[in-house]
């Protein structure tokens, strides 16, 4: 059995509330949101991160970014005035779930700025 705890989400082995579902994703709300409206879209495939990406799932992700910003960002959550997507990546990125994930952070003004 799969040990990883986004995968027992995505297969309901663990209760999870989720504000989106379709074929490829599922977002939920981050159990310790930093800052005030934070959620986290899954992919339901399991792979570690952005370093094991191929074409196909290259493509999904597009989609799903596509979704994050639209959909869920701008029509779910109202974050008309911005928002930040993130994607931690290894240990030196801060991943500590090793399942690939997507943070939307927004809700209030981001001063953290990275990059
Ligand atoms: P990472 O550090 O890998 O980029 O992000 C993992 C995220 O998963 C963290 O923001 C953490 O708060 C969130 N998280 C960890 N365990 C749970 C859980 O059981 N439920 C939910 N909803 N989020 C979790
Ligand atoms: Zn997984």
């Amino acid at each position: 059995m799969c040990d990883c705890l986004f995968c027992k989400m995505v297969k309901g082995e663990i209760p999870v509330n989720k504000l989106y579902e379709d074929e490829d994703f599922i977002v939920i709300k981050d159990i310790n949101p930093e800052p005030k409206v934070h959620y986290l879209m899954i992919p339901k495939e399991h792979y570690a991160n952005l370093t094991e990406l191929n074409d196909e799932r290259a493509v999904k992700i597009g989609k799903g970014l596509k979704i994050l910003s639209t959909t869920i960002a701008l029509e779910k959550l109202n974050l008309k005035e911005g928002f930040r997507v993130v994607a931690n990546t290894g240990d030196w990125g801060g991943q500590s779930v090793h399942h690939l994930h997507f943070h939307l952070l927004g809700g209030e003004k981001l001063t953290d700025k990275m990059g």
